[in-house]
């Protein structure tokens, strides 16, 4: 197996411009977005538009999308993440994967059509809901019901955290068909704006990733023709997991760039700031646990290209990726935490961005899946006659 550590020309090029879509259009804007709690609309139409499309790269070229490698996806996000410092940009390069993902994985052709194609071409935005109140990690257990009723079905319950809902166009959203029947007995829909009975009825501020929102979406009595089913009825668990195993590759790229942001702001901060006569830097508890972050950034890099390069050959490759998030978001909070640190009273302030850093790190490590859950995977993989819980 051949190893190479170079990226190719046009690799390269989608580093640089990713790097400066992030500086020019993110980075000025990312403490207003994090102050509002609002997402600016025309940002995501700007990452939609030509020559980015970065809301076309998870979707075939048969749709109108780039199909970008999960690699190159990768690379974008690191860099969009770590120049604009903001952990939404970095959010903005996995949303777009999520839910039509889900429906690339068992949708059919009319419904790639009608719901991915307008989402590659920057017209459209889908959320995607799994989470509810009651439930997060173990999604085997949610409790939103399909029920078929004179040939339609009718949608119940809650669901939380369904990111951007509000002003989606549509979701993909996972209810039980078959109660009885546990993981098996969970299918996907896609739910249109607009239909009755599916509403948006709170919106949750979050300590950071603020812009996002936490959106609390109710389904009260929500009839969908069969044809809003998306692929087969049991399987609406199976596309989304199939789905997060792409989206969290890319997620864990993003905590990689805000990672290097940290550092970065941490170095600079410790170079300039002096004590005890020295700059801080010259100290050696401070300069050797930034040179630990370095040394860590460069290994979660290599977890996540590994879970990417595994993705785009079509190998399995969930245990790289739950290792890749695992790995990257624990170094994600170690950084910004160790960021503050540094700065020291300075650090917990508004006047700087390690503070909006450290909260957004706290808050995006949960997203699609949390660490200590990720690490379940892993310990699962080497105890298999063992039940790990
Ligand atoms: C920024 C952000 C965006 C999000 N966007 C979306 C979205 O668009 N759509 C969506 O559906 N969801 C979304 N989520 C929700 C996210 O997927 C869940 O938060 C996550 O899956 C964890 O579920 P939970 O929060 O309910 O935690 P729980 O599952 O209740 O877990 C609570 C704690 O228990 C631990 N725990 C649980 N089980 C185990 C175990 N077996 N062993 C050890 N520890 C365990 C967890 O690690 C965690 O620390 C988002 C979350 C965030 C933060």
């Amino acid at each position: 197996m051949a190893i190479c550590f170079d990226l190719t020309p046009e690799q390269e090029e989608i580093k640089r411009q990713a790097g400066e879509f992030g500086k020019r259009e993110v980075a000025p804007i990312a403490a207003e977005i994090d102050e509002k709690d609002e997402m600016p609309w025309d940002l995501i139409k700007k990452m939609g538009q030509p020559p980015h499309r970065y809301m076309a790269m998870y979707i075939p070229r048969e749709y109108d999308g780039t199909a970008w490698p999960i690699l190159d996806i990768c690379i974008a996000a690191e860099e969009i993440t770590y120049t604009s410092q903001s952990a939404m940009a970095g959010m903005l390069m996995e949303a777009p994967g999520l839910a039509p993902t889900t429906i690339l994985a068992g949708g059919n052709e009319e419904q790639k059509k009608k719901y991915v194609a307008p989402v590659a071409r920057g017209e459209a935005f889908g959320a995607f809901g799994l989470t509810e109140p009651g439930v997060g990690s173990d999604a085997s257990a949610l409790e939103t019901v399909a029920e078929m009723k004179n040939g339609k079905y009718v949608l119940n319950g809650r669901k939380r955290y369904m990111s951007f809902a509000h002003a989606a166009d549509w979701g993909v959203v996972m209810a039980k068909t078959d109660p009885s029947r546990g993981a098996r007995g969970i299918s996907a829909f896609v739910i249109e704006k607009g239909t009755p009975g599916y509403s948006v009825i709170e919106k949750v501020p979050t300590m950071g990733c603020r812009g996002h929102q936490d959106e609390e979406v109710l389904f009260k009595d929500c009839v969908l023709p069969k044809e809003q089913l998306v692929g087969e009825e049991g399987k609406g668990l199976k596309y989304a997991l199939s789905t997060l195993d792409e989206t969290r590759t890319t997620l864990a790229a993003g905590f990689v760039g805000l990672t290097r942001a940290a550092l970065e702001e941490a170095v600079k901060y410790a170079k300039s700031r002096h004590a005890f006569g020295h700059p801080i830097g010259e100290y050696q508890m401070v300069s050797f646990s930034l040179g630990d972050i370095a040394t860590e950034i460069e290994a979660a890099r290599l977890l996540v290209y590994k879970a990417a390069i595994l993705s785009d050959k079509k190998v399995k490759h969930s245990a790289e990726t739950a290792s890749a998030k695992a790995f990257a978001s624990q170094l994600l909070l170690k950084a910004t935490n160790l960021a503050v640190e540094v700065h020291g009273g300075f650090g917990c302030t508004k006047r700087h961005p390690v503070e909006r850093m450290f909260r957004d790190a706290r808050t995006w490590v949960f997203a699609q899946g949390a660490p200590y859950v990720q690490r379940l995977v892993n310990a699962r993989s080497l105890f298999p006659e063992l039940t790990i819980r």
